[in-house]
């Protein structure tokens, strides 16, 4: 049965590294195949703890390098091959994952890959009867960070300034968007989608059903995501859930 299974629901940098909830990305089931997204810090423990078997990932994709999506890239790459034993998985990620001074995978690591994909926007990358396709790249402090499309089917819009852009780049209608809405409302200089962001997305794109995640420090401990959710749900006319960790979803 294809699904989302998240392993954390923390998202920025104070949430996830005072450790207000787990953080470490989440796990899509998709067509036969296992896709590991955003393995921030935890994620190798995270998939141990629900009885994930890290050599049955195929595929690692980054929306970027940010170390709440990526700390936990290299563990998860060196379970997912046994050692390198295994020459089966892949990984998706923005250029600057692989090279230059910033680059959070190792090149050691590197050699073990079945497949390097490059996101650009725009570009559709595949491997094992999974699509990824980079529908946007996003404003997001100056990161190469990328809203990602999986078959279709799973919009996962990573961290982001709101744009109006996004409602012309991103899909109508697909069966569950993602969105990381770590603000409660708008922080200036903060690259990050609101909640209000998050209710122009959902009421322009009408997905079937949507789910609230990475969620930041002030979110946590001022307000509760799943009341938020809730009213958004209504004001929508959409199915909104509020992820929490180890929470499963069905595609
Ligand atoms: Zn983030
Ligand atoms: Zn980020």
């Amino acid at each position: 049965m294809d699904r989302v299974v998240f392993l954390g629901t923390a998202g920025g940098r104070a949430s996830v590294f005072r450790y207000a909830r787990r953080a470490g990305g989440f796990i899509v089931y998709l067509s036969g195949s296992l896709v590991h997204v955003d393995p921030g810090p935890g994620a190798f423990v995270y998939l141990h703890q629900l009885s994930i078997d890290p050599r049955s990932i195929d595929l690692v994709v980054l929306s970027h390098i940010h170390l709440d999506h990526s700390s936990d890239v290299n563990a998860v790459l060196e379970s997912a091959t046994d050692g390198g034993k295994l020459r089966r998985v892949a990984l998706f990620a923005p250029r600057p994952a692989f090279e230059g001074e910033n680059r959070v995978v190792l090149p050691f690591i590197r050699e073990r890959l079945a497949q390097e994909g490059f996101l650009r926007e725009g570009l559709e990358l595949s491997y094992r009867g999974v699509r990824v396709k980079a529908v946007m790249k996003h404003t997001h402090h100056a990161t190469d960070t990328y809203a990602l499309l999986f078959n279709d089917r799973l919009l996962y819009v990573s961290c982001a300034l709101y744009e109006d852009r996004m409602l012309n780049l991103y899909p109508k209608g697909v069966d569950l968007m993602i969105v990381n809405t770590t603000l409660y409302r708008k922080v200036v200089p903060i690259d990050h989608l609101t909640v209000e962001d998050a209710y122009r997305l959902i009421v322009n794109l009408k997905p079937r059903k949507a789910v609230l995640t990475h969620f930041g420090y002030e979110l946590l401990m001022q307000h509760d995501p799943k009341e938020l959710a809730m009213e958004l749900s209504k004001r929508c006319g959409v199915p909104v859930v509020a992820a929490e960790d180890f929470m499963e979803v069905e595609l």
